[in-house]
């Protein structure tokens, strides 16, 4: 058992995965302290979590509710700070332990940046930090002590069958997909679905981005890139299997022909959990635990990739890395947000991806400037195919 409590920074704290690692921090108080709670915009929320855990500090990073959150917590000796930059210099504090990056798309890339640059543990939720920009944060981290934990829970399944393995003997890594609300729909009728339906996940309850991710399958092309990055293996050998019962959370085959998976319940408590007790212990939790009904139907099948085009689309840019994949991922955040908003169908998801990233210029090898100056024009780009 560790001596001193870790002080953890959860970014996007107010959202969903945020939350859960706040039940997860008041299921340990011996071993976790919230010392800073980073919010984009949920200030009543944020304010009731400050009350709650007494962090250090508190960050709204949008401005206009900053003095909402001060004087809320005028009362308290708790720092409220606000904008972006604020974010990035907050994480490197010598009192962070953990960074905790459950933001939502491309705006956990510069604090992921700070924190790898202090050297932090990174428990890594926002997997767009890795599909924007994996190359330069595969670079900076073999320059760092920083360590990555996946919060994602097929990546804590890979990590988890990977303990006591080495790299060479992998043949591949097997992600496994619910297949999300639309897996036995109709192709045909994809066209006319609403926000509503892409928001009933069948097993997983999530923030709505990602729920839209899950029914395009864009959340298993970003998984798919995250692992490329997370394990050092190659797009060619990571293959996509459709698991509907989301109990098996992923599986890697080894070249001796042995194949090792992740079993648990699909509640993402359990690899935050996991992640949050790395490299130290398993946290014991009284949380509902597995049961024989829970596991008595498994079943396997291949992604449908015509009715899910996204999948080759994520493979298409991992193929050609540099800023294709930032621009992809800057695309699908506009797309889904006018899909949410009912500005566009839901295949159009598709339609304004593909076309932004057939108009946009290619990087090789790019620096932090060029991803920012990618994912702008890209969400031009985008922005522009839906007013057309
Ligand atoms: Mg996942």
């Amino acid at each position: 058992m560790r001596e001193t409590r870790r002080n953890i920074a959860v970014l996007g704290s107010t959202g969903s995965i945020g939350r859960q690692t706040l039940d997860i921090i008041a299921e340990y108080p011996d071993m976790f302290n919230a010392w800073l709670l980073v919010a984009r915009s949920s200030a009543d929320l944020l304010i009731q979590q400050a009350r709650q855990f007494r962090p250090h500090m508190v960050i709204i990073a949008d401005e206009q509710y900053y003095e909402y959150v001060r004087d809320a917590l005028e009362d308290t000796d708790i720092e409220v700070a606000t904008g972006s930059s604020t974010i990035a210099q907050a994480v490197t504090a010598p009192e962070v332990d953990t960074v905790v990056t459950a933001m939502v798309g491309y705006s956990g890339l510069e604090s992921t940046i700070a924190a790898i640059g202090a050297g932090k543990r990174i428990a890594l939720a926002n997997k767009e930090t890795l599909v924007v920009a994996g190359e330069l944060i595969d670079r900076l981290l073999k320059d760092s002590k920083s360590v990555l934990y996946p919060v994602d829970s097929e990546h804590g399944a890979f990590y988890q069958c990977l303990v006591g393995e080495r790299m060479q003997d992998v043949e591949k890594l097997w992600l496994t997909a619910s297949g999300g609300p639309f897996r036995t729909f109709p192709k045909e009728k994809l066209a006319t679905v609403t926000a509503a339906d892409a928001l009933k996940h069948p097993n997983w309850s999530m923030g709505a981005k990602i729920t839209i991710d899950s029914a395009t399958m864009m959340n298993k092309g970003f998984e798919m890139i995250e692992a490329r990055w997370l394990f050092g293996i190659l797009p060619r050998d990571i293959e996509i299997v459709v698991h509907p019962q989301s109990i098996i959370h992923s599986m890697v085959a080894f070249k001796d022909g042995s194949v090792k998976a992740q079993l648990g319940l699909p509640d993402m408590h359990l690899p935050i959990r996991y992640a949050l007790g790395l490299p130290d212990c398993r946290l014991a939790s009284d949380c509902r635990k597995m049961t024989i009904e829970d596991m008595a139907t498994l079943t396997m099948e291949r992604p449908d990739r015509e009715k899910f085009p996204l999948l080759d689309t994520a493979y298409r840019a991992a193929h050609l890395g540099g800023t294709a994949p930032c621009v992809m991922n800057a695309a699908n955040e506009i797309a889904v947000a006018a899909f949410l908003q009912d500005k566009i169908r839901f295949t159009d998801i598709y339609r304004i991806i593909e076309k932004t990233m057939e108009q946009m210029p290619h990087v090789e090898s790019p620096t932090y400037d060029d991803y920012v100056t990618s994912n702008d024009e890209a969400r031009a780009r985008a922005l522009s195919l839906i007013r057309d």
